[in-house]
């Protein structure tokens, strides 16, 4: 059997096209600002993707960069006056930020209006209340990709590996209000495997490569890997070992080309919903 692919690059330019014609539709200007601290390659990669993608849907780009010694007031005060800034719709924290900055400071300072990663406790508790203005990105590409790939959720049982505060239980959280069963597995959970193989809709989001391999995959579930891990040759390569679990699963998303566009899509789609709020 050879699983169905769920094409993220090809949805993802379906996504930032209607985003695009959403804008010229609406007659608005919609501005997003990205802020980066450091120099992290990984991070750098992050925001050259969502710069170009912001061109190509017709919304303005601005880079705030800072270097990596920079002050968390110097940072906190720009993310304040980017909050003030009517030209701005949308503000991103690229994370990681360096060691020496309160990460959580600085994304409760993000205005929750402007806050179109979803990372303001305000929007992921109106997530957990199942009214969320902004879904973060990665989570919202993983729905998206379901939906688009007519994979029923309701009732089905949904494995989530990974339970960070970006994509794990955020992607939980929407999976369930979709009505399916789901169970959250972590770095302590035992015997990672047999929860795996309940799995109709199966979500990594771990970051180890190719921790999810053929015999933890029950026969045709939806494998969605949300992992993206620099080997040391320089490829990059999901949480899942693609060639042997796409023999047994139903559906499966590539790396690269799966979530990974759709994050940015979703971006996209979030900034140009803050426009349209303000406007
Ligand atoms: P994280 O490090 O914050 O969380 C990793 C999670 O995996 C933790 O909850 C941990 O408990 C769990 N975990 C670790 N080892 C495990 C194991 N052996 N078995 C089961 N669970 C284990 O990472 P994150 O920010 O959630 O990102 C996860 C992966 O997704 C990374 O590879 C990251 O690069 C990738 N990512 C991709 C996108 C995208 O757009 N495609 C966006 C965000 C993150």
């Amino acid at each position: 059997m050879t699983a169905t692919l769920l094409d993220g690059k090809a949805l993802a330019a379906r996504v930032r096209a209607q985003a695009r014609e959403t804008l010229a539709e609406l007659g608005v200007r919609a501005g997003l600002a990205v802020v980066l601290v450091g120099d992290d390659p990984a991070s750098r990669v992050y925001v050259r993707n969502k710069v170009r993608a912001c061109e190509e849907t017709g919304i303005c780009s601005e880079l705030h960069a800072f270097p990596a010694d920079a002050g968390e007031n110097e940072v906190l005060e720009r993310v304040l006056a980017l909050n003030r800034d009517a030209r701005i719709h949308g503000i991103l924290v690229q994370l990681p930020l360096p060691a020496g900055i309160d990460s959580e400071r600085v994304l409760a300072a993000v205005s929750p209006h402007k806050d179109v990663d979803g990372f303001h406790v305000e929007n992921l508790g109106a997530l957990v209340a199942g009214r969320a203005k902004f879904v973060p990105c990665t989570p919202a590409g993983v729905l998206r990709l379901l939906q688009h790939g007519n994979v029923r959720i309701a009732g089905r049982h949904a494995v989530v590996i990974g339970r960070s505060t970006i994509v794990g239980k955020p992607a939980a959280l929407l999976l369930l209000q979709r009505d399916a069963t789901v169970t959250i597995c972590h770095s302590k959970t035992p015997d990672l495997a047999a929860h795996a193989r309940q799995a109709d809709i199966l979500v990594a989001a771990v970051g180890r490569a190719k921790l999810v391999t053929a015999d933890m995959v029950k026969p045709g579930a939806c494998v969605i890997d949300v992992g993206m891990n620099r080997l040391p040759d320089g490829s990059l390569a999901g949480d899942v070992d693609f060639a042997s679990v796409k023999e047994v699963a139903g559906w499966i998303t590539p790396v690269p080309g799966g979530v990974g566009p759709m994050t940015v899509a979703m971006l996209m789609e979030n900034t140009v919903a803050a426009a349209r709020e303000s406007g």
